[in-house]
């Protein structure tokens, strides 16, 4: 299969459109089978559930090339049970998990030419998302749904090397104690949006966001949860309900454990207690981790002593680990890489 011509190593985060996408429509009670479409438009009404009150969720994975040629994806497993748990607490159709991973892997089959060859860095991203599409103007769930999946090839995350980034804690809120924050849904985004471009005037390339109700506890990010490395080298992630469950962050919390020998644990961590550590990193699917350097809480620095160079040497090995096991040159658990 020849791939398309593209200069793999200087593609950013954008959306670049590829060639087949996977639509299922949900109407009656049911799920239909689904089909591959070329056409990249959706056509729904103008009262659509989803363009009135916003009931839409999605989910975000990667393909790529491993090191021995064969095209993968990461623990689509997990993605699809997520999408199921979002969709239940937005009052949606479940699309059922299994299905969910045959979507998935024959949208990526059916636009392998846009599946970056190994070494560029580059990876495919998926897209799977879901949405109230017929009309709704009294305030209730949908009744008819559209499933969708579509991919987009994204250039390396570290393009021009790592970064460690300089984040603030925020005043703004992510998440309410018994809200929707441990769901992947556009409306977690949408209100986020502010309180980044704001941090981003401010100078800042991120916002932690504390617990809403006392405001002494990390939560994560808009979008990556944190993992810390205390100084005796224990990996600590913050423990709450109203976190999103990463499946980055969960697989390197495993990582640390089996693979490197390590103390992982998840627990409450108090902003009080940042100063004490000797790493942060930021975990998700785009960058797997990407390093924190400096954390500002309303003028007070707190410099991680990793510093502003590199990873510090734990987020390194747990780094390095991972993207070992997702390319093919360090043996994965049982089910992690799955070949498309
Ligand atoms: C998607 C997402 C993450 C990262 O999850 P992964 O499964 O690791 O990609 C973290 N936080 C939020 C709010 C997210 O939406």
């Amino acid at each position: 299969m020849e791939k398309k011509n593209i200069d793999w190593a200087e593609l950013g985060f954008g959306y670049i459109e590829t060639d087949y996408r996977f639509v299922s429509n949900y109407k009656n009670g049911a799920w239909d089978e689904g089909v591959l479409t070329e056409d990249s438009n959706v056509v729904i009404s103008e009262c659509a559930g989803v363009l009135q009150y916003a009931q839409t969720i999605f989910e975000g994975m990667k393909a790529y090339t491993t090191a021995d040629g064969r095209i993968v994806t990461f623990r689509p497993d997990l993605n699809g049970e997520r999408m199921e748990n979002s969709a239940e607490r937005l009052e949606m159709p479940v699309y059922p998990k299994d299905e969910f991973v045959k979507a998935v892997l024959k949208t990526i089959k059916a636009n392998e030419a846009y599946v970056p060859p190994y070494g560029s860095g580059a990876t495919l991203y998926v897209r799977p998302y879901m949405f109230g599409s017929n009309p709704v103007i009294g305030v209730k769930p949908a009744d008819e749904y559209q499933f969708r999946v579509f991919t987009t090839p994204v250039g390396p995350y570290f393009k021009g090397g790592v970064k460690p980034l300089t984040i603030r804690i925020s005043d703004f809120d992510r998440a309410a104690p018994n809200g929707t924050g441990h769901i992947k849904a556009g409306l977690n985004y949408a209100m986020s949006l502010h309180a980044i471009v704001d941090a981003h005037k401010q100078g800042y390339d991120e916002n932690m966001y504390l617990d809403a109700s006392s405001r002494t506890k990390v939560e994560e990010t808009g979008g990556a949860n944190f993992l810390f490395v205390t100084r005796d080298g224990k990996v600590v992630t913050p423990k709450s309900d109203s976190i999103l469950p990463s499946i980055t962050r969960r697989s390197l919390m495993q990582v640390a454990r089996e693979y490197l020998g390590l103390e992982a644990e998840e627990r409450e961590v108090y902003v009080e207690e940042l100063a004490d550590f000797a790493e942060c990193g930021l975990c998700g699917t785009a960058a797997v981790i990407s390093p924190v350097g400096k954390i500002v809480d309303h003028g007070k620095e707190i410099c991680l002593p990793s510093g502003m160079s590199e990873m510090g040497p734990v987020t390194k090995k747990l780094y390095d680990t991972l993207t070992g096991i997702q390319m093919g040159t360090i043996k994965a658990p049982e089910g992690w890489v799955v070949e498309v």
